[in-house]
């Protein structure tokens, strides 16, 4: 795939947040298509060849002692990934650059049409799954080895180059979506008859469904009911405080019937909800409607209504189901004016969906060129392990553990969405303590706890642009 100039422009951008060489002579990059020999002339320079394959042909590669996918390239495996020449050339000969665009641009879900129920990249159907790598940054496994190359250039030209990290050891960034706030709310005490009749679909056995219906009924008549188990923030706000952290929690409004949220963001509940959470310090943010995906209109009405309601700006957006258009919804959120989102994980599987572990910015394929708008991508999303995957605590813990160390590695994130309705002991008996347990032992790893804003923050101060004339396709 031969990269056009601003597609290698937009991985030089990326890669230029790890690694800066210094005092480099105009063009000393200089990216060669496979189908040329590499001209006499080049002498000193930093080679890349790009592959002229129109899609992935992946094979493996062993750095460091671990398995590494290359989707463009030279197919041998056994070959060195880079080398100099006689004179002085640094070559790369797979084609990093073409692999990291394919994945970090978002380029595979541009290329399957085909979506699931609600209209999202399916995971099945993803390079990831198939060729099993979903659990590692990639990108960042690319830009390490583009790094080493470097460095190795740098020292035999004199050259001064500096590693970064955006992070000094790694940020845990926490997230709650806030879908819904009332287990016993009176219409799922009527759905749960319903379902006790046969009227409507269950997984569970009816007296668990008879047994829920009664509790919910019972509560709706106590005139000195204790807190709906769904209205737990108290003490997810004394948990986050206790522990350090700041999270941010994302509202959702109430729209097409039950598809989003029961309330709105005028509810006087949820308005002082949010006040206390910006009081003790947490961000609040946009949780974007199921139409909102595909519907500009829809998604800057509602962010004036939230602001509107709650008198608070919000600068970051979730959005609902993670259903999400690459990169249609990035261009609708940004013109609602909203600067992050934090959407791009898959629904059924933990991971990294752009193979990137730190913030990045997402391409549009129809101007070709890369967007302001940010993406934080998001790691983990409980549901898609306890309930798509059906794994167990421990194996959400092991899996934790994973990308604590991934994000430690590359200074980078790992970011967890827990909804507040799933911390209910009565759906699901244990869940809370093992929640609590989770937060400890992940605050013992000692990370950054950033909310999404403070991210968004630190990756542009952070931010420098490559000199313009860095390099030169031929
Ligand atoms: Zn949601």
């Amino acid at each position: 795939m031969y990269l056009s100039e601003n597609k290698v422009k937009y991985i030089f951008h990326h890669l230029w947040q790890h690694v800066r060489i210094h005092n480099l002579e105009p063009h000393s990059i200089i990216i060669v298509n496979d189908c040329k020999e590499i001209p006499p002339y080049l002498e000193n320079k930093i080679i890349f060849i790009q592959s002229s394959q129109a899609h992935p042909e992946p094979f493996e590669i062993i750095f460091h002692g671990k398995k590494i996918p290359i989707l463009f390239g030279t197919k041998d495996p056994n070959g060195e990934i880079y080398h100099f020449d006689t004179k002085g050339n640094l070559i790369f000969r797979h084609d990093l650059l073409s692999s990291a665009f394919y994945l970090l641009s978002g380029q595979q879900e541009i290329e399957v049409e085909q979506k699931d129920q609600h209209g999202r990249f399916p995971f099945e159907l993803s390079i990831q799954k198939k060729l099993n790598f979903v659990h590692l940054p990639v990108v960042n496994y690319y830009f390490e080895i583009i790094t080493e190359g470097l460095e190795t250039f740098a020292q035999n030209h004199n050259k001064k180059i500096d590693r970064l990290r955006l992070f000094d050891s790694f940020a845990f960034f926490l997230s709650h979506d806030v879908d819904r706030i009332a287990f016993h709310h009176p219409f799922y005490v009527l759905y749960r008859l319903k379902q006790f009749l046969g009227l409507s679909p269950s997984n569970l056995s009816k007296s668990k469904i008879i047994n829920l219906f009664f509790q919910g009924l019972g509560y709706n008549l106590n005139p000195f009911k204790k807190e709906d188990p769904w209205w737990n923030f108290g003490k997810l706000i004394n948990l986050e405080k206790k522990l350090g952290i700041r999270s941010t929690y994302f509202f959702l409004k109430r729209e097409d019937g039950f598809k989003n949220s029961l309330y709105h963001y005028k509810n006087k509940k949820i308005k002082s909800l949010i006040s206390t959470l910006k009081k003790e310090g947490f961000e609040v943010g946009l949780h974007g409607t199921y139409r909102s995906a595909e519907d500009g209109q829809n998604l800057s009405f509602q962010k004036q209504e939230f602001e509107t309601a709650t008198g608070t700006k919000s600068i970051g957006i979730r959005q609902h189901y993670l259903r999400f258009s690459h990169p249609h919804t990035f261009k609708l959120q940004s013109n609602a004016g909203l600067i992050y989102d934090t959407s791009l994980a898959f629904a059924e599987h933990d991971g990294y969906r752009n193979g990137y572990c730190l913030p990045f910015h997402p391409y549009d394929f129809e101007t070709d060129q890369m967007m302001q708008i940010w993406e934080i991508p998001l790691v983990m999303m409980e549901v898609s392990v306890l309930n798509y995957r059906q794994a167990s605590f421990e194996e959400l813990k092991q899996a934790v553990n994973h990308y604590i160390q991934e994000a430690r590695k590359f200074g980078g994130l790992f970011s967890l969405l827990w909804h507040n309705c799933r911390i209910n002991d009565i759906e699901t008996p244990g869940i809370s303590e093992f929640y609590t347990k989770l937060l400890e032992s992940i605050i013992e790893e000692k990370p950054q706890s950033l909310r999404g804003m403070d991210i968004y923050k630190r990756a542009s101060t952070f931010e420098q642009r490559p000199p313009s004339d860095i390099f030169k396709l031929i």
